[in-house]
Parts: structure tokens; sequence; C-alpha cells
């Protein structure tokens, strides 16, 4: 048995239970048996073994007092992965499904992710089974606070620097920097995402969907193909989704759907820029669902208790280009075989790890362009890297100067899967090519420092 596969039964039996965290270990470990061959010295010093085993995991208390007066009790969770190549740095998930398996899949995802970008950053992951729906912004103020108040002790700038991620927008990061500052006495850029008043960086809102937009522009090109014209189908309505609809607005495509939690939407004349400003408003101000879109536009189909999948897998809506931005697993294999029937050709995951192993299966095996999250959604978590810059130069770049290097950095990482996977027997597969890159360099490092 190759040594890969032995880590990985490792892990089914050592983690067992931890579902996200195996299916993320087996998707990755997987393409990387070919590493194995051609660098001995990985498998002398048992990289496969330790790179599935976190640096450290910190699970906490998080006590806090709701407007009713009544104390409410969540969890708390930072998994610090990796920092072979530098500090830690992955997003906070609020969300009630949160647990550890999620923040682990999440957080090894991020080592790799983060090594594509060629930025000096580790993996890491953290968040709360907090649910911040339906509560006042006093409520998520005080959860953000008391938050803050534990993970102040395990973060730094030069430690491990969070960012958001689903639930954690601009509004989160503000409580949770403001916090941090008073408490540390320290204006330091600790947190990623910040407002731009207080040292974030422009573009960083954008930077997700644009940089996955960019991404799959490159993969069109290799089979000489462009955005225009195109018929694209989007999921999720938040930070990822938003931005990718206009980016594709901008480059001449058509985007036709969108989701949350409650509802679909197909809008067959599309989503142009000035419906998605009034998704951007319904979403991030007064925060609405998405439902609300088909009563203020005509001619709209709303579909609730479904996803974009469900939906184009039953009214067998034709698309070009999938662009999953929700949440993990969304699309199963039944989802995957009826977009290869609708006419799909090009899948690349805005959210992380939204296509299972079957669906991934489906696209490969049907000549379907599949970009996986960690090269095709990495420009959110560059751009937080290009954020750490300014703030240690204490410099400010110009919105052009930050989305030229968002869009150098989509490009090289596209080259790097495509040069990686050619390298190692894989041509063509942006799975295998964005694991296999993201690794050696990770790998290389950790050989340098020896067992450590
Ligand atoms: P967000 O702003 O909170 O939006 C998430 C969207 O997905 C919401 O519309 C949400 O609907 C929907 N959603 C969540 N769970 C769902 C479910 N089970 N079924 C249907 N819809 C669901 O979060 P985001 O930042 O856009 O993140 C979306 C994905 O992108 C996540 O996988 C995240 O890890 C990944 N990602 C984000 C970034 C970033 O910079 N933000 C970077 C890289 C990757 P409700 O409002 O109803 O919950």
């Amino acid at each position: 048995m190759s040594v890969v596969k032995e880590v990985i039964e490792k892990v089914r039996r050592k983690d067992a239970g931890q579902t996200e965290f195996i299916q993320a270990v087996k998707e990755v470990l997987e393409t990387l048996e070919p590493t194995e061959k051609k660098h001995p010295e990985f498998v002398k010093a048992k990289i496969y073994e330790r790179i599935v085993e976190p640096e450290r995991m910190i699970i906490f208390k998080v006590p806090w007092i709701d407007d009713s007066g009544e104390v409410q009790v969540n969890r708390g969770f930072r998994v610090q992965f990796n920092n072979a190549i530098g500090p830690y740095k992955g997003g906070l998930r609020l969300h009630p499904s949160v647990n550890l398996s999620i923040i682990k899949f999440l957080g090894f995802e991020q080592i790799f992710k983060n090594s594509l970008t060629t930025l000096p950053m580790g993996g890491a992951k953290g968040g709360s089974d907090f649910d911040p729906k339906g509560k006042t912004d006093n409520e998520v103020m005080r959860f953000c606070q008391a938050f803050m108040r534990e993970l102040y002790r395990h973060i730094g700038p030069d430690t491990d620097v969070p960012a958001g991620d689903i639930g954690v927008g601009g509004r989160e990061i503000g409580y949770m920097y403001g916090y941090y500052k008073k408490i540390v006495n320290a204006h330091e850029g600790v947190l990623t995402g910040k407002g731009i008043e207080y040292g974030g960086s422009l573009i960083r809102p954008e930077a997700t969907g644009y940089g996955l937009v960019y991404f799959v522009a490159e993969m069109l090109a290799t089979r000489k193909k462009d955005f225009k014209g195109k018929v694209v189908a989007i999921s999720g309505a938040g930070n990822v989704a938003q931005y990718a609809v206009e980016k594709v607005n901008q480059l001449g495509g058509k985007v036709i759907t969108l989701c949350d939690s409650g509802a679909a939407i197909v809008d067959e004349e599309g989503i142009d820029n000035n419906k998605c400003n009034y998704i951007m408003e319904l979403k991030n101000v007064k925060r609405g669902r998405i439902k609300e879109y088909s009563s203020k536009y005509k001619k709209v189909q709303c579909f609730e208790g479904k996803s974009v999948w469900d939906v184009i897998k039953e009214k067998g809506i034709k698309v070009d280009i999938a662009l999953p931005c929700a949440t993990q697993n969304e699309i199963d294999k039944e989802h995957a075989e009826a977009l290869v029937k609708n006419g799909c050709y090009c899948v690349a995951e805005g959210a992380n790890m939204p296509c299972n192993l079957d669906a991934i299966k489906v696209f490969q095996s049907n000549n379907v362009l599949y970009g996986p999250a960690k090269a095709a959604n990495a420009g959110g978590v560059a751009t937080s890297g290009l954020e750490m810059s300014q703030n240690s130069l204490r410099l400010s770049w110009t919105r052009e100067e930050v989305d030229k290097r968002l869009l150098e950095i989509m490009k090289s990482i596209h080259s790097s899967c495509l040069e990686a996977a050619e390298t190692y027997g894989n041509k063509g597969d942006y799975l295998a090519g964005a694991n296999i890159a993201g690794f050696i360099k990770v790998a290389k490092a950790m050989i340098s420092y020896g067992i450590v």
C-alpha cells in the first residue's frame, strides 16, 4: 500500500466521525501519490503523516448575553494547522453547523491554498456554532466581543491572522477588531477584511468573487473560449456570489441563478449589475432573504427549499458554466450528471469543497474543466495577504494596484496548477495540479526545519 493510502486509513481510524475532514484528506492525499516516488525525502521525514495533524486545536466557551438579558453559550474554535511557510492564516465561520470536523477540513485545505498564492501564509481556520441570522446588531457585537475575549491570546500579526468566512463580513470583523484593539492596546494587522478606514485593503471584499472569475477566464482560454454570451449558474447570495456576479457581468456573461439556504431563484433575463446592487443591499444591509428578489423583479422563478443545483436538475436548465459559491457538498453526483447533461463544460469552486468526490469524478470523466476551490477561490486570501503587506508597510495601495496584483496572482495560480499537473503525470488535471503545487512548497519548508 502506498504511504498516502496508509495515511488516509490512519486518519479514518484516528479521526473517525470527522466526515468533512476525512473527505478533504482523501481528496488531497490521493492526488499526492505521484510525489512519493519523486521525493523519497518526504516519505522518510513522514511529511504525509505530519501534514494531516494540526499544530494545535483550540476549543473554547463563548458566553454572552442576548437582548432579553438571557445568558447564551456557544462553542469557539481555532485550528492552527500548519505555519511552515508563514503565520497561520484563514477565516472565521459563524454558522450553526460549525464543528471540529468542518473547521479541520477548512484549515487543512487552507494550507495548500495559501501556499499556491505565492505569499508567505500558513493554514488555519476558526469560527463558532453561533448563528448570526435573526440576531440584532447588539447581539452580534456582544457575541463577537465574547469570542475575541478568548481568541486574542492565540493570534497576532506574526502568529495568526484570521479573516471572514460564512457569517463573518465587515460588520463582524469591525466588532472583533475593535475589541482586540481595546484589550491588547495595539493597532496592528491581526485581522484582514478590515474596513477601509482602519487598515483594510481596497478590493478585499470583491477579491474572492473577482479572483474566481479571473481564474475561470484562464481556464476557458485553454479551450479558446471566454465569458462573452455564456450562461452562468451561481449558487449562494453572500460575499463570494455577489462579486462573482459583478465580474461575470463585466466580462460579458449572463448569470441566471442565485440561492440562500431558504430558496433558489432563476432569472432567465440575467442578474445584471442593477439587480446585483439590489441583492447587495438586500443581503448586506437589510439582511433579507433571496426569495424577496422574485417579488421585486418580474419573470423570476423562485423555488423555496431548493438549491440552484436541485433546480437545474429538476427543470433541465441549460448552463455553460457553474460556479458554486454557497457551502460544502452542495453538488453531488446527480447534480453533476445533470449539469453535464445540460451542456455545462466548466465548473469552478467559489465555495470550499462544494462538489463532493463523486461529483468531481463525473466532471473529470466528462472532460468538464474543473477548478478546485483551493485554486479558484484563493483570490480572497491572496488579497488578505496583500492587506497584511500594506499594514506592515503602513501604506495603502490604490484599487487598480490591488486588482492588478490579484489578477496576476490568479494567473500565476492557474499556470502553477497546469505545470505541476503535467510534471507529475496528470496533464490538464487542475485538482492534482493545485494539490501538488501547494504541497511541494510546504513539504520542502517542513524538511528544512528538521523535526519540530
Ligand atoms: P456568506 O457571505 O456568509 O454567504 C454564504 C451564502 O451561502 C449565503 O447566501 C448563505 O445563505 C448561503 N448558504 C450557506 N449555507 C447554505 C446551504 N446549506 N444551502 C444553501 N445556501 C447556503 O459567505 P461567503 O463568504 O460568501 O462564503 C461562501 C463560501 O465561500 C464558503 O464555502 C466559504 O468558505 C468560501 N470562501 C469564502 C471566502 C471569502 O473571502 N469570503 C474566501 C474563500 C472561500 P443563508 O444566508 O441563508 O445562510
